[in-house]
């Protein structure tokens, strides 16, 4: 018999019930005004939610996060322009190659993996020459670092020409994030993180300042991310650009009415923080070392590093044979450790699931030395 796999990768993350059965749904043609009600409202209300501004708009998109990052560069710069891009790791990293690619001149701060880049570094390069356009990972899904987005976004306010861009593929939805409050440009993020729909969709708020960017451009080459293609179905989705993925906006929507139903995006912030800093200790009581430094911890997934004589391959199908999916790590760390997710809509069950396979691989491996210690530490943090 096949075994029952509990995905904890970070994205995509595991599905609930009612959201999956929006995706098995009956189609409805794009028209329909049910579903151009259902569209428009889901439009609205993560508009509303992470704090957009009128003048401001809000899509939602069927692409990967990365369509996401492409359209953001896309309708904020034009060759030949600068952009910087301060990275914290893999996902940073690939802001070079999309601006590389447009013609666009880049410049990087990058942090040593685990740790951030400190604000007063970024200030320092901003000031030296014109940038079009900063873009900074939220959460950095190689490093399991957080970045301090808010902090930033104050400083950004000495940048008034510099467009803020915010990677929010591993964070949306699980770390605080408010365009307005935090003075972001230009917010994206993925439906299959923290969001805990299948993957294929991406949303992208851009504000006042990044619509008049764009507008500042004229005509860009790219097409299907062009801002404007858009805006009119963003405004009323009665209006036909290309087809929506119907099933996925419904499944989107059935995530939004999660979150509200569970107190709104507050609530899902303090339940993330709660179980990622349990995970966190649960980890450091099986002896393990978490990449991220303390106090740049994301609540979305951790990065742990393996004990000496632990071989990445072995490990994960281990890992299999238990019954959960963890990730290999990335980049430098390919080998040297595992990353799980702990983001969306999983459950108190799921992490006792994930962290009792985790203990039994251990063991395995002869580097468990008590049974239940990672378990018990979590659930006793969870009672806190
Ligand atoms: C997953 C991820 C991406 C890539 O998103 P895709 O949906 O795979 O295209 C980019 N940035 C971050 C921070 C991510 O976590």
């Amino acid at each position: 018999m096949d075994k029952k796999r509990l995905v904890m990768i970070p994205g995509p993350t595991p599905v609930v019930d009612s959201i999956r059965a929006e995706m098995a749904r009956e189609i409805q043609a794009f028209g329909d005004p049910r579903f151009i009600a259902d569209y428009k409202g889901l439009i609205d209300d993560l508009h509303e939610m992470f704090g957009n501004e009128d003048g401001g708009k809000t899509f939602v998109l069927a692409g990967s996060g990365t369509l996401g990052m492409e359209m953001a560069i896309a309708n904020s710069t034009k060759r030949g322009d600068k952009v910087l891009v301060v990275s914290h790791g893999f996902f940073g990293d690939r802001f070079v190659d999309i601006c590389t690619a447009k013609g666009i001149e880049v410049d990087t701060i990058k942090s040593e993996w685990g740790k951030t880049v400190p604000v007063a570094d970024i200030e320092a390069q901003l000031s030296k020459k014109d940038y079009a356009a900063m873009t900074v990972s939220h959460v950095d899904t190689s490093t399991s670092v957080v970045a301090d987005v808010a902090a930033i976004g104050a400083m950004m306010k000495k940048f008034p020409n510099t467009i803020y861009i915010v990677d929010g593929i591993c964070s949306s939805a699980a770390q605080y994030e408010n365009l307005a409050e935090m003075n972001i440009d230009i917010l994206f993020t993925g439906s299959q993180k923290a969001f805990g729909v299948c993957p294929g969709l991406f949303m992208l708020w851009a504000n006042k300042k990044a619509m008049e960017r764009r507008e500042s451009l004229g005509v860009i080459p790219e097409y299907y991310v062009d801002y404007k293609r858009w805006v009119p179905i963003m405004d009323d989705p009665m209006n036909y650009f290309a087809t929506p993925a119907i099933n996925l906006i419904w499944a989107l929507k059935e995530s939004v009415r999660i979150i509200k139903a569970e107190g709104g995006l507050k609530a899902r912030y303090e339940r993330h923080l709660k179980h990622a800093r349990a995970i966190n200790k649960a980890m450091e009581a099986l002896g393990l070392k978490l990449l991220a430094e303390e106090g740049c911890r994301a609540v979305t997934l951790s990065d742990v590093l393996y004990p000496e004589g632990v071989d990445c391959l072995a490990f994960r199908k281990a890992m299999i044979a238990e019954g959960v999916i963890v990730a290999g790590g990335l980049g430098a760390y390919k080998g040297k450790m595992f990353r799980m997710g702990h983001m969306g809509n999983i459950e108190t069950n799921d992490v006792v699931a994930a962290l009792s396979s985790l203990e039994r691989v251990l063991n395995g491996f002869g580097k468990l030395s008590k049974f239940g210690a990672g378990v018990s530490t979590y659930l006793a943090e969870m009672a806190k």
